[in-house]
């Protein structure tokens, strides 16, 4: 670490992804609240391969606060958890915080995360008040966070929020994993040793729309369970061992039923229906197995897991010159 980076007490990372027609009032609010702390902060904005202008306009901000402002540029878009992630490689602070680009959290709550951070917790995870989102992504979502507190160890309340705050530990312990599928609050939760959850506001999207579709919030749940539990597989197995149990006891029943009243032909759609629904059951089964070798396939190809194009940085701070210090 440089000696300008070492007096920086707090790293803000923000992905972004096609944010263009919301950067502009996020650097607004931004800005001011992070200036109001009155501390050495840096801002870390990584460019999830947005296809709008997004990129320029980062390019332009850091341009006009070079002292604060950090952007790296990914070539494609890699998603949310590992813009996040090259947040992590990247951030020089004690404190690490993490936000959305649509202005959904709230800039001003920072403070109040680094307030816990300062007080010794080394993971701040948020419960967000009103969730400011569709009714069926609430109810969608209350049902997933019960799911994974159940089959994971991991306890985040509310597991969609991403304005957290992470403390040095934490970070460098998830920047020493190598993951290449991985939800940031989970694994960085495995780590802590004292976190805490306080309430935070959440608003409204500003501008644009989600970029999640549903198709890629089940991808990422997914990662989620995946990444941080046997248990659905451990599951699929356990439900194998009962079914053929019962299926034994209906073999030797149906035998016994054919010596003392002899053979029966009833009942054939109902057959039809019960193989038909073990068959959705087997389908499920493969299909989960193949989600894990899905992911250790990709972990042992190895392959980057994100392409960085530019790194925005403006390294000589005039207020702690370079090479003065030993
Ligand atoms: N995002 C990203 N890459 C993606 C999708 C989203 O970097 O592939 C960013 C996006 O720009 C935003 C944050 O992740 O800053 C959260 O995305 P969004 O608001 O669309 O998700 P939601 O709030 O609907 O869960
Ligand atoms: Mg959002």
């Amino acid at each position: 670490m440089s000696d300008t980076a070492a007096n920086i007490e707090l790293s803000v990372i923000i992905p972004v992804y096609n944010e263009e027609a919301g950067l502009a009032a996020l650097f607004a609010r931004l800005y001011p609240a992070l200036d109001a702390l009155n501390t050495r902060y840096e801002i870390v904005f990584v460019n999830d391969g947005s296809r709008d202008r997004s990129a320029a306009l980062l390019a332009a901000q850091h341009a006009a606060r070079p002292d604060v402002t950090r952007a790296i540029l990914f070539a494609a878009n890699f998603g949310q958890h590992m813009a996040i992630l090259a947040g992590f490689e990247h951030a020089h602070g004690q404190y690490v915080v993490t936000l959305d680009a649509d202005l959904q959290n709230p800039p001003e709550e920072i403070g109040r995360i680094l307030e816990q951070l300062r007080a010794g917790h080394d993971y701040v995870g948020t419960i967000r008040q009103l969730r400011q989102d569709s009714a069926w992504r609430r109810y969608a979502s209350r049902m997933i966070n019960r799911m994974r507190e159940r089959s994971t160890r991991i306890h985040i309340t509310d597991q969609g929020c991403m304005m957290r705050g992470y403390a040095r530990n934490v970070v460098d312990a998830v920047n020493a994993c190598s993951e290449v599928s991985t939800f940031v609050p989970a694994l960085a939760y495995t780590f802590a040793q004292r976190p805490t959850e306080i309430h935070i506001r959440h608003e409204e999207r500003f501008a644009g729309e989600s970029k999640y579709s549903l198709y890629s919030l089940i991808r990422l749940n997914f990662d989620l369970m995946t990444g941080f539990s046997l248990l659905p597989l451990q599951f699929v197995s356990m439900a194998g061992m009962l079914l053929s149990l019962l299926s034994g006891a209906f073999v030797t029943y149906l035998f016994i039923r054919r010596l003392v009243v002899g053979p029966e032909a009833e009942g054939l759609f109902t057959l039809f229906g019960i193989a038909f629904f073990l068959i959705g059951i087997l389908l499920f089964a493969v299909g989960l197995i193949g989600e894990y070798v899905g992911r250790i396939y990709q972990q042992v190809r190895a392959r980057p897991r994100y392409l960085v194009q530019a790194v925005l940085e403006t390294n000589d701070h005039p207020s702690t010159p370079r090479g003065t210090q030993p």
